[in-house]
């Protein structure tokens, strides 16, 4: 029997498929994925100290110290209701946000005592062509906003939303060319320097990003073991 692992990191660059790989394996497993995007909405939705705090600093366009992102994570790590593990899909995305959280794992007790820290840190590479490619071409419902592609998931009926019949349909305003690229410049920049640790750390196993949704969860799934 292959390992099996349950504290999960999932990286990659933006479109390359994270979230919903992400989604596959948190249903599979029966373990909650995190984002730190969404994370930080919810802090500030309830309406913490730290939430307005965050708030405040979302509000003058700053951006987010690690430590308040570090420590919505780990609220959920030690959360008894995540005690078959976790998934972080996009996170880390900088070094600050790698060391803040290494730092906090080995010094907190419970994660320590409890052998919670990160196991595996899975890393889908998907060309910049690609993810241009995948980007662009999105198109959601307006209705039901379920998601189609001009080249890889039209809708059955040319026009007609597959799930409620919707005739009309929106595109993200920032699935753009040049939104696209100098995202994934920042993501060269800013997140790929966070990788190697974890090559080091042995926690890193890539995964080839291309290709069906269905075939990248299988080749997920074999590294996984589940
Ligand atoms: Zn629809």
């Amino acid at each position: 029997m292959g390992e099996t692992y349950r504290h999960i990191a999932i990286m990659g660059p933006p479109g390359g498929g994270k979230g919903t790989q992400a989604a596959i394996l948190s249903e599979k497993l029966g373990i909650r994925a995190f984002s730190a995007g969404e994370l930080l909405r919810e802090e500030v939705a309830r309406g913490t100290q730290e939430g307005r705090e965050i708030e405040a600093i979302i509000t003058k366009g700053n951006l987010v110290p690690s430590r308040y992102i570090v420590n919505r994570m780990r609220e959920r790590i030690v959360d008894p209701q995540n005690a078959k593990g976790y998934i972080l899909d996009g996170f880390p995305r900088t070094l600050d946000q790698r060391d803040e959280f290494e730092a906090m794992q080995k010094d907190d007790p419970h994660i320590v005592a409890n052998r919670l820290e990160l196991d595996l840190v899975l890393l889908l590479q998907v060309p910049d062509d690609y993810v241009i490619d995948r980007i662009i071409g999105r198109y959601a419902c307006a209705k039901c906003g379920a998601l189609y592609h001009e080249k890889f998931k039209q809708p059955k009926t040319f026009g007609v939303c597959d799930a409620c019949g919707h005739k009309e349909f929106t595109r993200r305003a920032d699935d753009n060319y040049e939104t696209v690229v100098s995202r994934l410049r920042n993501y060269r920049s800013v997140t790929a320097p966070v990788i190697p640790y974890y090559e080091e750390k042995g926690l890193l196993k890539c995964i080839d990003g291309t290709g069906p949704i269905d075939v990248v969860a299988e080749k997920i799934r074999k590294v996984v073991g589940y």
